[in-house]
């Protein structure tokens, strides 16, 4: 019987030795079925000797005033509880080769205590000091046990060790870090050479890449640092080089499916209309209008991200943007990703169009808003308008993808705050065009060179400058302690005729979590702080017309104080709203946080956006390598940098660099564009050349074979029907 290489890795992996039916249920849950997988199941770090350091050396740079990392190699001697200041901790003393060291434990002290026995060799590594009787010591090392083979190997033959991340429960249950080495170490060596090719053989050649099977090996087991440095580079390059051949794909497909329309300004409209604006555009509007301008007068579809800041002034850009379509006999939707959002553009947008009338006659410009909720009759009249062309902008949310939903003729498709919005939703409301002209609007800014490829088939416009008589937010952090000072603050500022929103995490309290909860809170500050001040209250279990009367009712100053949820988390625009008050800011992500801020420093007067976190998060310590850290520490220390890097930037590039560097690789794609393979290897922010490179090789492929037709790029064709299936659906919409 005669199987394929492909077939021989699409084995399940229970049919290897070593692997019985209770090991392979564990492997399930790593996400391991096939032999395949496992191959792919590549180590979280690996061991090398030029790394580790003899326990004398160790010392001897230490008391010389090394303040880094490093990690040693010994075997456990002693385990012992010891008190000290009150305390249990544990100390386990370690030697190696050249002398003693030792480890402390101040948590999971029975944990530890059960797991080191004496004889067993670990790497540890840590940030060592020097202990009261002057012996180096590290505290809560990070640590890897290894067999003495491997010790051997490691520190005589420089064989270089790798380590797989195992989940505690599976570690405990079924798999060790031994036998899960052994069972890759022999699936390497038994079924690597058979995983064919996936890169073009001139790829490969140009850019001086190791072969496929080679990289597997070598990630797993190198040889040498050089050859783990370049299998990490070849993974890295192929993950880049696939997900840029799909953008590629996406964007041919949309640059060459049926021309679109034709739009101009003909009439009066748009200049009118700009002379009713209470301000002037900013340069950067202008800018980046005209760049739609263009799009819009050529036939090929407007494909097109248009990024800037929170409060940066999107929506007037895609108002005009709109009018311009409707200029043309066309019309425009503008789509939004909450009710009142979508609610507070259709009243703002309404408003301007009466407006409007008053000095340009020559039309009437109809607004329609579609969302969820609404009377049925109310619906069924707006609805059947847009159909028959009685409404020029139309304005929605998710209900505007519906199947009942059907424009005459619709020209433009505005998305705002993309990233809510999956490809596949987006691109059922495109369809409902014929190849209308698309402008997707985010706040999430990325860098540049980033948002050149990860954006590859949309062409980017940024608004990169705020409006004028704008003044820096000013961000605190605060204890929880500090409260009532807090209150106080915004009881005066409210004399002064401010208006304050109030933020908790939840709707209602939840024990398990101690999160605060907006109606508890709302109830207990009415009858206390707050007796003298009007509160409003707003969360997301209110019906939209809920929602939408107390918006109003904030707007037009009948509250103070707003208690929200994350509700008005998106979009929501209140002129006099200028203090922004985060409970349990520390759970918050960047973006979120950024984004809520965003809601406040909105005209002209001083803005305050204050974070109130747990006391023990206000923290002023250097942050130490989280590389160290448990995954507790690392998360307390990330929300730590977040709240640092919130007091610290009002800047919404800034913010979202360090957002990308915090949340790692895997999590871009979610934020930015959905549809696209997670990114497992590169790292965004450091690998930019490797991208830039991957970029240009792909969308010369694409570019010069869009059908990848020629025999040598059979590779990639098999490549995307293989592995990326799920991925290629999108490959063909905008
Ligand atoms: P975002 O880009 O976050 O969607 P908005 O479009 O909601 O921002 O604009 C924020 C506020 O700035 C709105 O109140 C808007 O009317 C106002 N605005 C927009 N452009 C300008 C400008 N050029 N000068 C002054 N205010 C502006
Ligand atoms: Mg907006």
């Amino acid at each position: 019987m005669n199987q394929t290489p492909e077939e021989i890795l699409n084995k399940p992996v229970q049919f290897l030795k070593s692997i019985g039916p209770k090991r392979a249920e564990s492997f399930k849950k790593l996400g391991i079925v096939t032999v395949r997988d496992l191959l792919f199941y590549f180590p979280s770090k690996h061991l090398d000797r030029t790394t580790i350091l003899t326990a004398i050396k160790a010392y001897g740079i230490l008391i010389n005033g090394y303040e880094g990392e490093l990690t040693i190699v010994g075997s456990v001697y002693e385990v012992e509880k010891i008190r000290f200041r009150q305390k249990q901790i544990l100390k386990v003393h370690f030697r190696d080769k050249s002398g003693m060291f030792e480890c402390i434990w101040f948590q999971g002290l029975n944990y530890f205590a059960e797991l080191f026995h004496a004889g067993d060799i670990y790497a540890l590594s840590g940030k060592p000091s020097l202990s009261r009787y002057g012996n180096l010591q590290f505290t809560h090392p990070d640590f890897d046990r290894i067999t003495e083979d491997e010790s051997n190997n490691l520190l005589n033959t420089g064989k270089i060790i790798p380590f797989y991340r195992i989940p505690k429960d599976l570690r405990q249950k079924s798999i060790g870090d031994f036998s899960l080495r052994k069972i890759i170490s022999s699936a390497v060596v038994e079924y690597s050479s058979f995983i064919q090719e996936t890169l073009p053989a001139e790829i490969i050649h140009n850019k001086k890449l190791i072969s496929i099977s080679e990289a597997v090996k070598n990630y797993h087991f190198p040889e040498s640092p050089d050859l783990l440095n370049a299998a990490l580079q070849r993974l890295k390059f192929e993950e880049m080089f696939y997900l840029e051949i799909l953008i590629a794909l996406r964007k041919h497909n949309h640059k060459t499916s049926q021309p679109g329309q034709s739009m101009k300004i003909r009439s009066r409209l748009i200049s009118e209309f700009l002379k009713i604006l209470p301000f002037q555009l900013t340069k950067s509007q202008l800018k980046v209008l005209t760049e739609i301008k263009r799009d819009m007068e050529s036939e090929s579809p407007m494909n097109r991200l248009l990024q800037g800041d929170v409060g940066s002034g999107k929506t007037i850009v895609a108002l005009i943007a709109m009018l311009i379509a409707v200029d043309n006999d066309y019309q425009a939707v503008l789509m939004a990703p909450t009710e009142i959002l979508a609610d507070q553009h259709a009243k703002r947008i309404s408003s301007l169009m009466k407006e409007l009338s008053q000095v340009y006659k020559d039309r009437v410009i109809r607004v329609s808003l579609v969302i969820g909720g609404q009377k049925k009759s109310e619906r069924e009249t707006r609805l059947s308008n847009i159909e028959l062309q009685g409404s020029d902008i139309i304005i929605g949310t998710h209900a505007l993808f519906e199947k009942e939903v059907k424009f005459k003729n619709l020209g433009l498709v505005i998305v705002d705050e993309q990233h809510r919005f999956g490809v596949e939703q987006r691109a059922k409301l495109i369809n409902k065009g014929i190849t209308p002209d698309v402008i997707v609007m985010s706040a999430t800014p990325i860098p540049r060179t980033l948002s050149l490829t990860l954006y590859g088939d949309l062409d980017v416009s940024t608004i990169s400058e705020m409006p004028q008589n704008r003044k820096p937010i000013k961000t605190f952090l605060r204890g929880e302690s500090k409260l009532p000072e807090v209150y106080k603050f915004i009881e005066e500022k409210t004399k002064e005729g401010y208006q304050s929103f109030i933020v908790y995490p939840l709707i209602e309290e939840s024990e398990k979590l101690e999160l605060k909860s907006a109606t508890t809170y709302y109830k207990d500050l009415s009858q206390t702080y707050f007796k003298n001040i009007r509160l409003g209250l707003i969360h997301g279990r209110m019906s939209w017309q809920e929602k939408e009367e107390i918006m109003s009712l904030f707007l037009a100053k009948q509250f103070d104080v707003l208690i929200s949820t994350t509700v008005i988390e998106v979009g929501i625009d209140i002129p006099d709203a200028n203090i922004m008050l985060i409970n349990d800011a520390h759970r918050f992500g960047l973006s979120q946080l950024h984004q809520l801020r965003g809601r406040i420093g909105r005209g002209n007067m001083q803005a305050y956006c204050i974070l109130i976190i747990k006391d023990e998060y206000v923290s002023k310590d250097r942050i130490p390598n989280l590389d160290y850290l448990s995954n507790a520490q690392i998360e307390k220390q990330k929300a730590i940098v977040r709240l640092q890097t919130m007091a610290q930037y009002n800047d919404g590039f800034k913010i979202s660099e360090i957002d990308l560097k915090l949340r790692g690789p895997g999590d871009i794609f979610g934020t930015v564009q959905s549809g696209f393979p997670q990114l497992r290897y590169i790292d965004v922010i450091r690998d930019s050349d490797i991208i830039m490179d991957a970029k240009k090789s792909a969308f010369e492929i694409i570019k010069s074979d869009p059908h990848l037709l020629l025999n040598n790029h059979l590779v990639i064709k098999n490549a995307l029907l293989n592995y990326y299936k799920e991925n290629l659906k999108y490959a063909k919409i905008a």
